[in-house]
């Protein structure tokens, strides 16, 4: 369970979310919202990346805050831009990465790093340059290089942004196969249509939580009124 409590933060004195408490206990929940209501902010602090000025996120008992490199094993993050997130050369460099950095045995690595590939189709990929890749490929290998991390938890940032029909259906079709708990900031209300909440986000407050057709239904109204 990802559990906030009180959480508020600023960025240089202005506030970007105030007083949120939730408990994330369901295997699929979306984050919805305007641009700019804090949703990734929100997100950030799943796995650390942002520390709240007020309050606490505990991912399984372990504090965001005091254990940031144990919660972001726990937590995996799928950026937005695959640009963000790929940082070596070539595709097998770019999946051992995580793994080297968790200091597991060299065959550990190798081990997953095959069996990644293997199962993804990739195999004749593995000396492919990871930038010379398609952008679903790209958001592919993302996505592999915080699996094989084998996180619990797995945050997406609008996963579906720039892709082709294509890859928009294979991507979504991999989110559903997960086992992990997923966490998905979307704009896409078809994709999280069978989530099993939706919390909306609006000037920084959770503006309705429930079933994502009720909340979407809300964030519809808010738009129609203006909010
Ligand atoms: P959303 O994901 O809903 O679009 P964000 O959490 O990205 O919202 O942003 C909420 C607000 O915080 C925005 O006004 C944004 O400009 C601001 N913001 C986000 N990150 C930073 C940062 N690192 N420094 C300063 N302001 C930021």
């Amino acid at each position: 369970m990802i559990e906030i409590s009180g959480v508020s933060h600023d960025f240089d004195g202005r506030p970007v979310l105030r007083d949120i408490s939730l408990n994330l206990v369901e295997r699929r929940i979306a984050i919805i919202g305007a641009n700019g209501s804090g949703k990734t902010t929100l997100a950030r602090m799943l796995n650390g990346l942002v520390v709240p000025r007020r309050g606490e996120v505990l991912v399984d008992g372990v504090s965001a805050r005091k254990n940031g490199s144990e919660v972001r094993r726990l937590v995996g993050y799928v950026f937005q831009n695959p640009e963000h997130q790929i940082v070596m050369p070539t595709v097998e460099e770019d999946l051992a990465f995580g793994l080297h950095n968790m200091n597991l045995p060299k065959a550990e690595i190798t081990a997953r790093v095959d069996a990644m590939l293997a199962a993804h189709g990739l195999a004749a990929r593995r000396d492919s340059a990871a930038h010379l890749l398609s952008g679903g490929e790209q958001k592919l290998l993302t996505l592999l290089s915080v699996l094989i991390m084998e996180p619990r938890y797995i945050v997406f940032d609008e996963p579906m942004n720039s892709l082709d029909l294509a890859t928009r259906r294979r991507f979504s079709g991999l989110m559903d196969g997960l086992a992990q708990t997923i966490i998905t900031i979307t704009h896409d209300f078809d994709l999280i249509a069978g989530y099993d909440r939706a919390i909306l986000i609006h000037a920084g407050r959770v503006e309705a939580d429930g079933a994502p057709g009720d909340v979407v239904r809300r964030y519809i109204a808010l738009v129609d009124a203006g909010g």
